[in-house]
């Protein structure tokens, strides 16, 4: 069958492959074992690590196009790879925070956990050479990295996305307290939510136990990566043993 066939190689990044596929302008994503920290100082391979990934980020991205979010993703093409419209990718990280963690901590000092009194989005300049940098908007608007009109839509898209996510999540007893998201350009004026939605991109707090449910159990060491995401699986798709 086609679509399961490997095209080219176009892109590899830490956890993801991109091949083109046949259907013209659209790529094969393959979701990778691979779980890297730190910008690639640590990595490992976590079994069925891919298959969890692309298994929630194709649910999560449904979730969102119901939302009225359109995203890039057009199906699952078996258990680890899904088919995507092509998108260039704009080459900022839009993070959206619900409570204080990781890089926020450490910049503005603020205790983990901490309640934000409503949703932050920040920018990131996606570069892995420069360790992607805070940006503002004017950074964006001097390099050429987007215009305004695709800036505030990031800002009102990912805005939207947590919403539709926090009610996801919340309704499964975890808080999502923040995650990453990509945007592509597939053509003039059409932005669509890219890349992926994952516990490896997002904070997952479990609302019983505080305990954590994403790839921070590998960038801290706070126990077993794949016993975790399978564990997210199973709640999120119910117990398949
Ligand atoms: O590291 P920081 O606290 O800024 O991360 C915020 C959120 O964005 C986390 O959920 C993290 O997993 C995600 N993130 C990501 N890729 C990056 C940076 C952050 O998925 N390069």
């Amino acid at each position: 069958m086609a679509f399961t066939e490997h095209g080219a190689l176009l892109y590899e990044g830490k956890a993801k492959q991109v091949y083109a596929a046949a259907e013209p302008g659209h790529v094969r994503i393959h979701f990778k074992d691979d779980a890297t920290a730190f910008n690639g100082e640590k990595r490992a391979s976590v079994r069925g690590k891919g298959e969890v990934n692309a298994r929630i980020s194709a649910r999560l991205f449904a979730e969102v196009e119901a939302a009225g979010v359109p995203t890039h993703f057009r199906r699952a093409l078996g258990p680890r790879d899904h088919l995507c419209l092509a998108v260039d990718i704009v080459p900022i990280e839009v993070v959206v925070r619900n409570r204080a963690a990781g890089s926020f901590c450490r910049r503005f000092g603020r205790p983990e956990g901490e309640a934000l009194a409503r949703p932050l989005v920040e920018l990131f300049y996606k570069s892995d050479a420069l360790g992607d940098p805070p940006m503002a908007d004017e950074h964006a608007l001097l390099f050429g990295w987007a215009c305004a009109w695709e800036l505030a839509y990031l800002r009102d898209a990912a805005l939207r996305v947590n919403a539709c996510l926090q009610s996801f999540w919340g309704g499964h007893g975890i808080e999502l307290v923040d995650f990453k998201l990509e945007f592509g350009r597939a053509g003039a004026g059409r932005l669509l939510l890219a890349d992926e939605i994952t516990p490896d991109g997002s904070r997952l707090w479990d609302r019983a136990t505080g305990a954590r449910l994403d790839k921070d159990v590998f960038r801290r060491d706070l126990g077993d990566l794949g016993a975790t995401y399978q564990a997210l699986l199973a709640r999120v798709f119910g117990d398949p043993a």
